[in-house]
């Protein structure tokens, strides 16, 4: 692995694999792509809430790299450091550190869930942001209605079958409509659970949902939710959270089993080794994405920080510096986008010829609120109910890679549409551990509290 005219891409998610994928069709034959990503696929993240209601099984919402790619070289390897001068990276792979030479490096590693922002998130929410994330509170829901089953003290049932969730943005509403269809299709199978013992609580603390979409359509998306039983509170901020409860700022305390944390991202750990110039912990980029602090290095999707040149066409020449400077959203809209835009950017540099700024004029954003319903603004349409939610199908179908993958999504959504939710709770027991005398970790739940009475078996 010691050309010098690698192209690394470091990240393989929206961003990355679509940079590998442009190039791949662009790039002169001296150059080729070398994309390292730490995961062998690229998840869908906005697909996660199908994942965790059960409309998707978890390995329909991941794109296997290698099948994406045809004449870039894949690597699965953790990039740990990156030594600017000598223009190499390290790289943990399966087979021990191994070095990368690199004649351009383009970072897009993407984000970290923040569990920093309210005391208790790290000990008792389950964020939402990786696969393993989604389908692991997908089997918490599930051990809890199996709880509730066994329990019959009222308290804690109410406690078991309280599932709130932190975020009012896409993923938090999208998971939240997700939850309530779950719950409401599950139950028939849990005959000694009742429909008021299960509820989905949406904290959100901005006085609208979906801060991204017009007013308007915010409140559609609540009136949705409301309308499939979930509580829906504005204005209400987490102060904390523990085991068997979440305390908002004004006091009230909601006892719940269940948090899921939608809001705040951080910095990739790789982010700080870097020494690179940041703004908000993204890497501050050139307007054509070039990282000015270090040669040949490009940076893109949600770890950047990249200015939106696409409102500076319509800008009054007169404005002046005191128009506000729009910066690209850490959407995966955007990601493609930027990728898109750097293919052309790094095959100018190879070939001599000027790079272009970044603009790009967003198509739309969309949002599910459940089975069948959904917001979106496309252009200056704004749609709510089946059309929004169909466009939003329709989008992400689009965006998967290969014909094989898009029918077994298709598929499963159709399935979805006449058959009950998968209630399978996979347990991945192995043979060695089958007969062990104590139950399996997973289903010994840390609840109730000593604030909660004792149950009885
Ligand atoms: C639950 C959820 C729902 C969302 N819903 C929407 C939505 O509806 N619409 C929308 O537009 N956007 C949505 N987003 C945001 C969108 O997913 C991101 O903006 C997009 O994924 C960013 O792409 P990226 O390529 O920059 O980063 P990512 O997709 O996060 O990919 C980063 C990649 O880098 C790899 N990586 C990280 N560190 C290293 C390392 N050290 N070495 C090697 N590889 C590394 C990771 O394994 C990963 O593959 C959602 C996000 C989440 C979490």
């Amino acid at each position: 692995m010691n050309s010098t005219r690698n192209i690394v891409i470091v990240g393989g998610g929206f961003a990355g694999t679509t940079l590998a994928r442009t190039l791949e069709d662009r790039l002169p034959d001296s150059h080729r792509v070398v994309l390292v990503s730490e995961e062998s696929y690229t998840t869908f993240n906005p697909m996660l809430a199908e994942v965790v209601g059960a409309s998707v099984f978890p390995e329909h919402v991941v794109a296997p790299i290698r099948q994406m790619l045809a004449r870039s070289r894949f690597v699965m390897a953790r990039v740990t450091e990156v030594d600017f001068a000598r223009r190499t990276l390290s790289a943990a792979t399966l087979a021990g550190p191994q070095t990368i030479h690199y004649e351009h490096l383009v970072f897009a590693f993407g984000t970290r869930a923040n569990l920093a922002l309210v005391p208790g998130l790290a000990e008792h929410a389950l964020p939402l942001k990786l696969v393993g994330d989604a389908l692991f509170i997908r089997n918490r829901v599930l051990q809890r209605i199996a709880r509730i089953e066994l329990e019959s003290d009222p308290a804690l049932r109410r406690c078991l079958g309280r599932f709130v969730v932190i975020g009012g943005g896409f993923s938090g509403v999208e998971v939240a409509g997700e939850l309530a269809d779950f719950l409401r299709s599950a139950r028939r199978y849990y005959p000694r659970v009742q429909a008021a013992e299960l509820q989905v609580t949406l904290l959100h603390d901005a006085d609208r949902l979906l801060f991204e979409l017009p007013a308007s359509l915010g409140a559609a998306a609540a009136a949705s939710l409301r309308g499939r039983g979930v509580d829906v509170r504005l204005l209400s901020r987490a102060r904390c959270v523990d085991a068997d409860a979440v305390t908002l700022e004004n006091g009230e305390r909601i006892a719940t089993g269940t948090v899921i944390c939608t809001i705040g991202s951080k910095p990739n750990p790789l982010v700080e080794r870097l020494d690179l110039p940041l703004q908000r912990g993204r890497i501050t980029t050139a307007p054509d994405m070039s990282v000015p602090a270090a040669e040949g290095v490009w940076a893109i999707g949600d770890c950047a920080l990249i200015r939106n040149h696409a409102g500076d066409l319509h800008r009054p020449a007169q404005a002046g510096p005191a128009m506000p400077v729009s910066y690209a959203p850490p959407t995966a809209q955007f990601a493609v986008a930027e990728a898109h835009a750097l293919a052309h950017n790094l095959v100018a540099r190879i070939t001599a010829q000027p790079t272009r700024p970044f603009a790009h004029v967003s198509r739309g954003m969309m949002a599910t609120t459940g089975h069948l319903k959904g917001v979106a603004q496309v252009g200056g349409l704004r749609l709510s109910g089946l059309p929004a939610w169909l466009l939003w199908r329709a989008y992400y179908l689009l965006l998967m890679p290969t014909l094989g993958r898009k029918v077994r999504i298709w598929l499963e959504w159709t399935w979805g549409m006449f058959f009950a939710a998968d209630i399978t709770h996979l347990r991945f027991t192995r043979t060695h551990e089958a007969d062990a005398p104590t139950p399996s970790p997973a289903l010994v739940i840390p609840l109730p509290s000593a604030a909660l009475p004792p149950s009885q078996p």
